[in-house]
């Protein structure tokens, strides 16, 4: 949904290299690595989540019906590729993302899954390195107590990804 709000402004032209927390490869069924433009990484992520989550081996949905072994790798799988998707999200369509006023969501969405990526270990910590500084801001803005109700972190990291090193990038 984010990336289709998005789409426009994420094209070959605009964003030939993948670029996120570093530069991304897709790796092919023969565990080959191709060089890819975002938007191409995006989709090939995406469509296979798709493909896994609708796979009844790895996620039954019968009564009864045991997981996979190595499922756990399995996930740890898919939450690289949605890292490296909203990653580049941050890095390269902040501005983008502001202009379509989707960023309040965009920042609950990335602090909700880096939180659940943390507490389950599903994440490496080399992965988030390059944008560590950009969690922290988020995560802390959200376990802050709420001053009435809860509120959403309207942070500009914008600026704060301009600032840091964009050759990590
Ligand atoms: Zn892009």
């Amino acid at each position: 949904l984010f990336f289709s709000a998005l789409s426009d402004c994420c094209s070959i032209t605009t964003c030939p290299a993948a670029k996120s927390s570093g530069n991304l490869k897709w790796t092919d069924d023969q565990g080959k690595k191709l060089k890819c433009s975002a938007p191409i990484y995006i989709d090939y992520a995406l469509s296979y989540i798709q493909e896994i989550l609708s796979d009844e081996r790895v996620f039954p949905t019968k009564a009864g019906s045991s997981f996979p072994s190595g499922f756990i790798f399995l996930i740890q799988k898919i939450f690289v590729m949605l890292f490296r998707t909203l990653a580049h999200l941050f890095s390269v369509h902040y501005q983008d993302a502001i202009a379509v006023e989707i960023h309040p969501q965009l920042n609950t969405l990335f602090t909700h899954f880096i939180t659940f990526s943390h507490t389950f270990r599903l994440l490496e910590p080399s992965e988030t390195a390059p944008i560590d500084e950009l969690i922290a801001v988020l995560t802390s803005q959200l376990l802050a107590p709420p001053i009435s109700g809860f509120s959403v972190p309207t942070v500009n990291v914008g600026n704060l990804l301009s600032a840091s090193d964009h050759t990590a990038f």
